[in-house]
């Protein structure tokens, strides 16, 4: 997985705090599975390294910032496990479809 800083292309938001966050993409996945084949899997979260959190990943950019403003966010330690469970769930929804 590459994570690229994307803040420069995109308005990061200021946090409580009041540092200015980071808007990061994600490319790859946290898991190996076929059943992944033809799903996105570049994520997008807006994270503040002074507070140690971050809104829950997303595979579109406004929908990461949204995430972040409406507080759906996560501490940045467990983000490896929120990328794995997306990734999980995008495998049962390809087992109903
Ligand atoms: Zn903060």
């Amino acid at each position: 997985m590459i994570q690229h800083d994307i803040s420069l292309r995109q308005t990061a938001p200021l946090c409580k705090c009041g540092e200015r966050c980071r808007v990061i993409e994600s490319r790859g996945r946290s898991i190996t599975d076929p059943r992944l084949l033809g799903t996105p899997s570049s994520t997008y979260h807006v994270e503040c390294m002074e507070c140690g959190i971050a809104s829950v990943p997303q595979h579109s950019v406004g929908v990461a910032l949204h995430a972040w403003k409406t507080g759906n966010t996560v501490d940045t330690a467990k983000l490896p496990m929120v990328r794995g469970a997306i990734d999980m769930a995008q495998i049962k929804l390809r087992a109903v479809a």
